[in-house]
């Protein structure tokens, strides 16, 4: 799709990757079809390739309006599209860079805006997310019913083990994240016991922060590439004294750090330690699927489980199946449901931002869980987790509390 940048806009990097990109699309419209918005809305405009048009529109004319914002903001950035694309459009950089833009040509309203900062103050720093949620919870019945049921009840953590270096001569740092350790410390509780299991001992990264996917999605690079540097420095550390991986339990972190270098310009020494790091970073299924998983001699009567896989894991990593496989193969009766490529609304922070659309995604994916007959519902990242857990029947659990679960 040829473009031609209004002057208007000059000619940084970002921009000259954007008209790559754009010149990559062959407009066949196959993604459409796969875009959860456009089946929703059924606007084009709603849909993968309408959202490139409106970009390549306002590259060239320099200028947005509020409904191209809004259509902008609309998407999911789920990456349904870019599985599947024939072509290998970088979807996902392209709407980054068009909505950034969007939102300096056309800017929100002061509410929104506001609620943005106040999420990007918030979300990322466990020191301050803790004591707001548990004022949250001490004053949830004086709240609106909406915001009553975004807080996630208390997730009981108790200690794992003590890892013993003495008899784990593998170790691995465990990322500690920012929403999940406030609001379910469970998980990596789980996976700190999976890991000794196996023999490997888990180091907790000191000074490490939040991974920077919130302020990335809300559109503050800056932030988001300061949060990388600091993480990069501490995890090289480690690494360079013996740690083997980085392992992460929620897969839109794991997604976000293994694309650290698209946050740094080629050549730089952030680059490089980025490319680095990206070689060490596994999401947790991945990082099992790669060890002998006998060692944990799992029990067989764990009642069948609905798997939802999260977009990050499945379109963003590239690894669909794959924690479903791992599954199975230790002995779980896993259940996939109907439309399993679509979003369940979560998406960051979207489900705040797009209340609506978010809700409607939810329905129809917790419809669709809920009737494989699986008996609980597990999935691989704390922001699907959080968002499906608000309206599912069922219980819903991150899958590596399910295996810890039932090993003897
Ligand atoms: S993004 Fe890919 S699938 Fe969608 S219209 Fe462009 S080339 Fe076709
Ligand atoms: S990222 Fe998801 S919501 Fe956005 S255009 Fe692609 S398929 Fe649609």
């Amino acid at each position: 799709m040829e473009t031609h940048i209004s002057q208007a806009l000059g000619r940084s990097e970002a921009l000259q990757e954007a008209e790559t990109i754009l010149r990559s699309c062959v407009h066949c419209g196959f993604c459409t079809a796969t875009c959860p918005t456009y089946q929703l809305l059924g606007n084009e405009l709603d849909g993968p390739r309408g959202r490139i048009y409106l970009i390549k529109e306002m590259l060239e004319n320099g200028q947005a309006s509020d409904r191209t914002r809004t259509h902008l903001d609309r998407c999911l950035l789920c990456r349904s599209c870019e599985t599947t694309c024939p072509s290998g459009v970088q979807y996902a950089r392209l709407l980054h860079t068009g909505r950034h833009l969007a939102h300096e040509l056309a800017p929100l309203p002061l509410r929104e805006r506001g609620l943005r900062r106040l999420l990007r103050a918030t979300l990322p720093y466990p020191g301050r997310m803790a004591p707001a949620l548990g004022l949250a919870r001490l004053i949830r019945p004086l709240l609106p019913r909406t915001l009553q049921r975004k807080i996630p009840p208390a997730s009981p953590v108790t200690r794992p083990a003590q890892d013993n270096p003495s008899t784990q001569t593998r170790k691995v740092i465990l990322f500690q994240g920012c929403v999940q350790s406030v609001a379910a410390g469970s998980i990596n509780a789980a996976a700190i016991r999976v890991l000794n299991r196996l023999g490997i001992q888990t180091l907790a990264a000191a000074g490490e922060s939040c991974c920077g996917a919130v302020n990335h999605h809300l559109d503050d690079i800056d932030t988001a590439r300061s949060l990388a540097q600091n993480n990069l420095d501490r995890w090289l550390t480690l690494i360079d004294g013996g740690a083997e991986a980085l392992v992460v339990t929620a897969s839109a972190c794991a997604l976000e750090i293994r694309e650290y270098p698209l946050l740094f310009p080629a050549g730089s020494p952030y680059h490089a330690k980025a490319l680095r790091m990206q070689e060490h970073c596994l999401e947790i299924g991945d990082y099992l699927a790669r060890q002998d998983l006998e060692k944990l001699r799992v029990r067989t009567d764990a009642p069948a489980m609905s798997f939802h896989a999260p977009c990050t894991l499945q379109h963003g990593l590239r690894a669909p199946g794959q924690t479903e496989a791992l599954l199975r193969k230790a002995g779980f009766d896993v259940r996939e449901p109907e439309e399993a490529h679509l979003c369940c609304g979560s998406a960051g922070t979207y489900a705040i931002t797009q209340p609506r659309l978010s809700g409607q995604l939810r329905e129809n994916k917790l419809r669709r869980l809920e009737s494989t007959g699986g008996e609980v519902i597990g999935t691989a990242n704390i922001g699907c987790l959080l968002h499906l857990q608000e309206k599912a029947k069922l219980r819903v659990r991150h899958w590596i509390e399910w295996l810890e679960k039932y090993c003897v």
